[in-house]
């Protein structure tokens, strides 16, 4: 029934298993399909399910409306470790609850236009938006951003309008990588 549902989650082993739509919002519950996953630390399979812990993230949005993905993080217990561990996700990060997509989607929206724009399409407080910013923007920063480095774009966004918010994007104009993004202040003049 939700094969059109998982094709377009796009998500690798993960497949839709129920939906809840409201006026306001998609709530997609997804189930990973393996049943066995690798242990971190000695990389032999394991089945047995030691834990079993609710996630809700936020997902890119599904026909105008905020969509969010409902899923249990397993966690696996290793006979060969004698300890547990946890199912690894790639599609979230560990201690966020928005979707890795999410986070580099509301990147480009704030780089367009600005947190206040954006935190009210999203209905996220100020402070959410700006930390998803950030935390995309950490990503993509190289660890040796000045290494071969020959032009340097340098862009200036209005994080909240008005207020004097600013944040510098600095890029590598030959390979059109964020080299770094940090956060300015300015009297309005
Ligand atoms: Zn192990």
């Amino acid at each position: 029934m939700y094969e059109v549902f998982t094709e377009l989650l796009a998500i690798p082993n993960y497949k839709v298993v129920g939906s809840e739509i409201s006026e306001d919002r998609v709530t997609l519950d997804i189930n990973s399909t393996l049943d066995a996953v690798a242990c971190p630390h000695c990389c032999q399979t394991s089945e047995s399910l030691h834990e079993r812990h609710r996630r809700t993230v936020r997902d890119l949005p599904v026909s105008g409306k905020p969509c969010y993905l409902r899923f249990v993080r397993r966690r696996f217990y290793c006979h060969n470790c004698n300890r547990a561990f946890c199912e690894s996700i790639n599609f979230v990060q560990e201690r966020r609850d928005y979707t890795n997509r999410y986070q580099n989607w509301i990147f480009h929206q704030v780089k367009e236009n600005n947190i206040t724009a954006v935190q009210r399409c999203e209905e996220l407080i100020y402070d959410a938006i700006e930390s998803i910013f950030f935390h995309e923007a950490k990503l993509r920063t190289p660890a040796e951003p000045f290494a071969d480095l020959k032009r340097l774009g340098i862009d200036e966004i209005a994080l909240r309008k008005g207020k004097g918010n600013f944040a510098l994007i600095l890029t590598n104009l030959d390979t059109a990588e964020v080299v770094e993004v940090s956060k300015t202040a300015r009297k309005r003049s």
